[in-house]
């Protein structure tokens, strides 16, 4: 019978699980749907002393390609429990919950709060875990305790406790080194395995409303084909995208990968793209905008696996 927590397959493409497209094989791909099922896969992964990975909607990371020989836990609990109250809601969301369709269903049930995400790629866990935002909105503002799995329990972190930065988590910063290795069981940094958002009540009409112009700027800004968004975080005071375009980098290419025409913190994979592809990329444009402006760009995206 199937196991309604966790679903283990061996050798799987990852290419398809990522926004990018790009990335070799999972040794093992384990998608759980409840805190039991993360905790089916630590062990299973303990048993065979092999590393971790976890992967949301893929849509902010490129994975080697050379894959990951070891276990990535794919996130798939998308429970969203709502507890209303006169004018606010508690709502307990599960870590793999994809954001924008979350977003929408709340805002149809008329709760505001988390609009400014219509349209958002990638899952909840994943948004809490680098502090997604975008159109005057950010988690920070409506997260309000995380459930984490972290050496061997469940607990619970309080908002205060996130340590939530532009682009940033306390949790980011402490798995960001040892997710590019994957975490032995062992040594494993925190696990999102659900997020409590508080919403206040609101009228669904204004909503659908801001939702729809956040929806045609969100059009208007992205390029076509597949991208993880945007490459770099922007500096203090400037944006990544003003300083790539204005060192002369958009259209710079490498392999299937290129500076996108339409916005110029967007690489595009245009055509098979490698993760090398990428990276050559992302070097050329740091040494470039470095020597022109003396300015070190930061990648926003996260790195899976061995990057040669
Ligand atoms: C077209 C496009 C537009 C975008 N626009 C925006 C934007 O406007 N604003 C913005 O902030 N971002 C944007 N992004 C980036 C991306 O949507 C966000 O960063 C998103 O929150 C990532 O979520 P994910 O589930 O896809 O994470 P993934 O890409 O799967 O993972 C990202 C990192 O988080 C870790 N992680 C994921 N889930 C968990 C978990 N449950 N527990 C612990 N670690 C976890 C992963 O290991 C990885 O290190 C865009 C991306 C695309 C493709």
């Amino acid at each position: 019978m199937d196991n309604p927590d966790i679903t283990i397959t061996e050798n799987v493409p990852l290419a398809p699980l990522t926004a990018w497209r790009i990335g070799g094989p999972a040794r093992y791909l384990a998608s759980v749907r409840s805190p039991r099922g993360v905790q089916a896969a630590l062990e299973f992964a303990d048993s065979r002393h092999l590393p971790v990975w976890v992967l949301g909607g893929g849509s902010n990371m490129l994975i080697s390609d050379a894959g990951l020989a070891g276990v990535v836990i794919r996130m798939r609990d998308m429970r969203v429990d709502v507890t209303a109250q006169a004018d606010y809601a508690l709502v307990a969301i599960g870590a793999g919950a994809p954001m924008a369709g979350t977003v929408r269903q709340l805002v149809n049930a008329g709760w505001a709060g988390l609009a400014w995400a219509e349209g958002l790629p990638g899952t909840v866990g994943g948004a809490v875990y680098g502090n997604a935002g975008c159109y005057g909105g950010d988690m920070a503002q409506s997260v309000t305790q995380v459930d984490i799995w972290q050496a061997g329990a469940m607990v619970a972190y309080t908002a205060a406790q996130l340590g939530f930065g532009y682009r940033t988590s306390a949790l980011k910063q402490q798995n960001a080194a040892k997710m590019t290795q994957g975490m032995m069981v062992a040594d494993m940094g925190p696990i999102v395995v659900g997020a409590t958002v508080t919403l206040q009540r609101g009228d669904v009409v204004q909503l659908m409303a801001d939702m729809a112009t956040t929806a045609a700027l969100r059009r208007s800004k992205t390029p076509p084909g597949s991208s993880c968004g945007s490459v770099f975080k922007n500096p203090a005071g400037d944006s990544a995208g003003r300083l790539i375009d204005a060192a002369g980098l958009r259209g710079f290419a490498s392999g299937g990968a290129v500076i996108a025409d339409k916005h110029a913190n967007y690489i595009v994979n245009r055509d098979h793209a490698t993760s090398a592809d990428v990276l050559r990329i992302i070097a050329h444009v740091r040494n470039v905008v470095a020597r022109q402006f003396g300015i070190q760009l930061e990648p926003e995206v996260q790195f899976l696996g061995a990057m040669i």
